[in-house]
């Protein structure tokens, strides 16, 4: 069940009611198609279901952000990689929600794979031995197959996803969604609700005009209680390969990420200077740890996951 968000119409009936989504006041309200399809009342199955099969997954991430093009979906895919990098016994997986845009197939350059049903789930495909991902764009017949699905469809995809992909004994799952807040977050919010969400990861460049959609972003969580474990800031700088000269392409006119971090009382987890070489990478669907080591992107994102394991594991650690 999701808290009803304050924006919601003056007469709403209450997420749970049977008249969720139906009725005259419902008409112009973001989350009439979720209402309506059902997702939000307490009686949907798939809740125990999801919650039954996520409960061996330690922890559960969301990657968020206020607009597209911000590079969340990139930094999803370099965040799944860091961390299944940095430790092999450690299994890491991302499930892409963006139904109507999945790129993780191309990033993490397994496009064209096909995913298995067996007896115990859909498997998901390997990337690595210790990373694998679903996605969409793996049961979509062409990748320019548009994905014009309404909020009732889309719920039952990541329904789905959840509870009937055998994601086996995860320590990772990332889960990468759509810009801004929409059905998908609303669904995945609502079905995470009893197995918990481990926190958000919100993605930003420096720019005010995206910092304006990542106060929505934050607010979003704070409403359906998703703790937010910080803030990225990408293509904050960018140092000329040649020349070396950093300039700022999207100045921070109001004072970037940081800053932002600092108002909301939100860690600032660290920023990632914009590389041609890695938008390259990930377009080719390479590994950017190994094809570019020597990325001014990779100490950056290091210390950024170094701060999420600590976040996830450490919090874990202290509270056993
Ligand atoms: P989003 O998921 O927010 O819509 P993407 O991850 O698809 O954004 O990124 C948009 C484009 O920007 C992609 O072509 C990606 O390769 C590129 N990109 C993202 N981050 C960087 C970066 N730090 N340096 C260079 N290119 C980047």
């Amino acid at each position: 069940m999701v808290d009803v968000p304050a924006e919601a119409p003056e007469h709403c009936p209450g997420t749970e009611s049977e008249d969720a989504g139906k009725v005259s006041a419902c008409a112009g309200c973001p989350n009439q198609n979720l209402c309506s399809s059902g997702a939000t009342k307490q009686t949907d199955p798939g809740l125990a279901l999801v919650t039954a099969n996520l409960s061996s997954v330690k922890y559960k991430i969301l990657v968020l952000s206020g607009k597209g093009g911000v590079g969340k979906s990139t930094i999803t895919s370099l965040i799944a990689r860091t961390l299944a990098d940095d430790n092999i016994d450690r299994n890491v997986s991302v499930l892409d929600i963006d139904i109507c845009g999945p790129s993780q197939p191309r990033v993490l350059g397994v496009l064209g794979e096909q995913v298995h049903m067996s007896g115990s789930g859909w498997s998901p495909v390997y990337v690595e031995d210790n990373l694998s991902v679903m996605s969409i764009g793996f049961i979509l017949e062409k990748e320019s197959d548009a994905v014009i699905w309404r909020g009732p469809k889309k719920n039952g995809m990541i329904r789905q996803f959840l509870s009937e992909v055998d994601w086996g004994n995860l320590d990772y799952l990332i889960l990468d969604t759509p810009p801004g807040t929409s059905d998908e977050h609303l669904s995945v919010s609502t079905y995470l609700k009893e197995v918990g969400v481990t926190g958000a990861i919100i993605v930003t460049t420096p720019q005010e005009v995206a910092l304006l959609d990542v106060r929505k972003e934050i607010d979003f969580c704070k409403k359906v209680s998703i703790p937010i474990l910080g803030i990225v800031e990408n293509m904050s700088i960018f140092v000329c390969p040649n020349c070396k000269t950093s300039s700022e392409i999207f100045p921070a006119l109001t004072g970037g990420g940081q800053k932002l971090s600092e108002e909301s009382n939100i860690e600032f987890l660290g920023s990632l200077p914009l590389d041609p070489l890695l938008a390259r990478c990930c377009d080719e669907g390479n590994n950017v740890l190994t094809e570019c080591p020597n990325s001014p992107v990779i100490p950056a994102l290091k210390s950024i996951v170094q701060k999420i394991i600590k976040k996830c594991e450490g919090d874990k650690e202290n509270s056993s």
